[in-house]
């Protein structure tokens, strides 16, 4: 076992001299647990723990580097004349609230908007949203979690009528004989991940689809290749193969689902070999997956970024639900649909209210009921409550608009890397007239801020996240923090009492913040009212819906159930529902309790690729890096593996293009151009160049991404978009 060091902070507390501490690794939402020993002042040792089944990955054995970082923020900035220098909290949070008021004063609530991440705590996201609703009024509050799951999701409730990233718990996997994997490649995401999927692998029925031969496809079985944007077209020819096979599961679709005739409409279209001629998987290996999946005795359907990040990604999702419930896997112990949440707090970011249609317990925010609701836990009228407001790429290409937000207060994100079109979205951040950034490092969009507030990290403080499988895991804080920063709760309460909020309305303990957070999901889809930050600390295993137990069905006052331990509360104060680990196995969460196939056809991508811009341009990760890497950068580790950006492409789609192994390249689209060295890579489709989306300035991968949006997810195309590939600084005639 190996231990990674690094120097903490002078004033290391909580865990220092050598005490260990339970709590999570800060980044994907696998959540692998972890042991932190700060021993002395010196180092913190890093050691794997429940629910790390396989270990760690790189990111967190090297996580604790994070922590003694030199690039780390201690003191607030603001800008003076151009450039960023040291003020005092005062100053910095002073000068903040008077810029809000006055442009309230000046153009109303909504000039002034909020953006948060999917990496914030439950508390985080939850005072975040109360934040942006009432203390500030404005309606203009969502996340980068728009970009990430919003798709999955939507066809979740539309399939189910309740999404849950897997609606089983992570172990059910491990039974698996067979799992498809559309749009995922968790060697690299989340390598621990795979260890759950041994069985499914060495039974030869691990599938892979991907346009790329990822270190994912490497171990399937049968790996399907589609062209970019056509997952759709690949979903409904397996579909049809089922079908057409004899190998529909009536009596579950009889008994289970409606809807299945309108998409056997659009389905019986697309044979094997039409399917074939869109996306360039043989129709043999599409009759083969519907075998492997059909025959085995536990079959999983898994979806990721890949399936959700296009303007059809909704539908997209669908298509591989529908194949699910063709096959009957849905709501049953040892089978399922699911999809694998990628940011740390993807799942429950999206739950307690920082996204602009939803209120805390994934509630809607138009619905009356869910208003009042969530209205009466925060001592206002209903009345007061703000509307849906803009999602995400359509609130930051607002920015500084005649009708747009004027301000911006950023909280866990970095969208001048992050987001589709990113110049664009640097032009409209430059536009506002007060942008301030929470971070722990001067990232991209900080280094463009007017007010900078350094804040904790997450070995520095308490706060729940909920992982992939819909579980609430505490995250408990090791080391104290160094002097200078705050946390965020810290901040909004701040923030809020400034803005003439009483100081209790705001709090700034993250147990205090979950214990109203439980109150208001209370009866909503995501119900946490059960939950209690000490069952967590007992170790209890709670998947959500933990709906507060009503007093009559309590055991008897002064004895334990099922001799669970004593917390030191009362007995009327202690919840006992057990949790959900595995949803829907006697309905789905539709009032008539039937899953819904949809009739969904394939469309293909916004941007295809034309005489002008002949080549796919996809994104991805890579394993030593996270999100816009402004975390992972700075790990010397990991920056020395892969300190740079690149464009992998076939050896033949290089040489056409005038370019050898390790040259500088351009790849040129119609919004922009990032300059690479090049990677020949013998297993990529000739029609395709890939891009790691980690990394800044002229080699961010998203100077060239396309912002058209789904429909109903309003999440961008990141995977696909039409460009070129040219020697860099070849002069472009455009
Ligand atoms: S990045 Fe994800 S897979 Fe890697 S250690 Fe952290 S939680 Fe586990």
């Amino acid at each position: 076992m190996r231990a990674a060091t690094s120097t903490p902070p002078a004033d290391a507390g909580v865990g220092a001299g050598g005490t260990a501490v339970d709590t999570h690794c800060p980044y994907c939402a696998l959540q692998c647990g972890m042991t932190l020993s700060p021993a002395g002042r010196a180092s913190v040792r890093v050691r794997p723990r429940d629910p790390s089944a396989g270990g760690l990955c790189q990111k967190g054995w090297t996580s604790a580097a994070l922590l003694g970082s030199p690039a780390r923020l201690t003191t607030p900035l603001v800008r003076d004349g151009g450039t960023l220098r040291p003020a005092s909290w005062d100053e910095a949070l002073g000068l903040v609230a008077s810029r809000i008021k006055k442009i309230f004063a000046e153009r109303g609530p909504d000039a002034v908007a909020v953006f948060g991440g999917g990496g914030l705590t439950n508390e985080k996201a939850y005072l975040l949203g109360k934040f942006a609703r009432v203390a500030l009024g404005t309606s203009q509050v969502d996340y980068n979690g728009r970009f990430c799951m919003s798709s999955a999701a939507a066809a979740a409730h539309r399939a189910f009528g309740l999404d849950r990233g897997l609606p089983f718990p992570l172990a059910d996997l491990e039974g698996a004989d067979a799992v498809l994997l559309a749009g995922a490649n968790p060697a690299e995401t989340m390598p621990p991940f795979l260890s759950r999927l041994r069985r499914a692998t060495d039974a030869g029925g691990l599938i892979v689809v991907d346009p790329r031969r990822t270190p994912t496809a490497e171990r399937a079985a049968l790996h399907l290749a589609p062209a970019p944007g056509t997952d759709l077209a690949l979903a409904l020819g397996i579909l049809h193969a089922v079908v057409a096979g004899g190998r529909l599961d009536h009596a579950y679709v009889a008994g289970r689902t409606t809807g299945f005739e309108e998409t056997w409409r659009v389905a019986a279209a697309w044979w094997p070999e039409r399917a074939e001629r869109v996306t360039g998987v043989a129709a043999a290996d599409q009759r083969r997956a519907a075998a492997i999946l059909s025959e085995a005795a536990s079959a999983y359907v898994l979806t990721a970024r890949g399936v959700e990040q296009h303007a059809t990604g909704v539908d997209t999702a669908g298509a591989w639900i529908n194949l699910a419930l063709a096959l009957g896997l849905p709501g049953r112990r040892g089978s399922g649909w699911g999809c694998l949440t990628g940011q740390g707090n993807g799942q429950g970011g999206r739950e307690h209210g920082q996204k602009a249609d939803q209120l805390p317990g994934y509630r809607k925010i138009d619905d009356p009921a869910a208003r009042a609701h969530v209205a009466r836990v925060w001592g206002i009228e209903p009345s007061a409550l703000p509307g849906p407001g803009r999602s995400a790429f359509e609130l930051l290409d607002a920015l500084g608009t005649d009708d747009g937000p004027s301000a911006l207060l950023v909280f866990g994100s970095n969208p001048v890397v992050s987001a589709p079109h990113s110049a664009r979205v640097a032009d409209r951040l430059a536009a506002l007239d007060l942008l301030v950034v929470s971070d722990i490092v001067l990232s991209e969009t900080a280094r463009t801020a007017d007010v900078v507030l350094p804040i904790t990290q997450w070995a520095e403080e308490d706060g729940t996240l909920t992982n992939l499988e819909g579980r609430v895991l505490l995250r408990r804080r090791a080391l104290a923090p160094p002097p200078g920063v705050r946390t965020d709760l810290e901040v909004l309460h701040d923030l809020a009492v400034r803005l003439g909020q009483p100081p209790e309305r705001f709090p700034a303990d993250p147990e205090t913040v979950f214990t109203e957070l439980r109150a208001a999901s209370e009866g909503g889809p995501a119900d946490y009212s059960g939950v209690t930050w000490d069952r967590l600390r007992a170790g209890e295993r709670l998947h959500w819906p933990v709906p507060r137990q009503p007093e009559h069905d309590k055991p008897e006052h002064g004895k334990p159930e099922h001799g669970k331990p004593e917390h030191g509360k009362p007995e009327h104060d202690k919840p006992e529902h057990p949790g959900t680990p595995r949803l829907f196995l006697d309905r789905f969460a539709h009032p008539d309790g039937r899953a819904r196939f949809a009739a969904v056809d394939h469309k293909g991508p916004a941007e295809p690729p034309d005489e002008e811009f002949p080549l796919y341009a996809i994104t991805g990760r890579v394993l030593q890096h996270y999100q816009s890497g402004a975390q992972t950068r700075r790990v010397e580790e990991l920056r020395t593996a892969v300190p740079e950006a690149y464009a992998e492409v076939h050896p033949d789609t290089a040489r056409r293009a005038g370019l050898s192994d390790g040259a500088a390249a351009a790849v040129v689209g119609r919004r922009g151009q990032v300059v690479v060295p090049v990677r020949c890579v013998p297993t990529m489709r000739p029609d395709v160049v890939f891009l790691p989306f980690h990394f800044p300035g002229a080699q961010r991968a998203n100077l060239v991404t396309n912002p058209a949006l789904d429909p109903v997810s309003r999440m961008p195309e990141f995977k696909v978009c039409a460009v070129r590939l040219t020697p860099a600084g070849e002069r472009e005639a455009r």
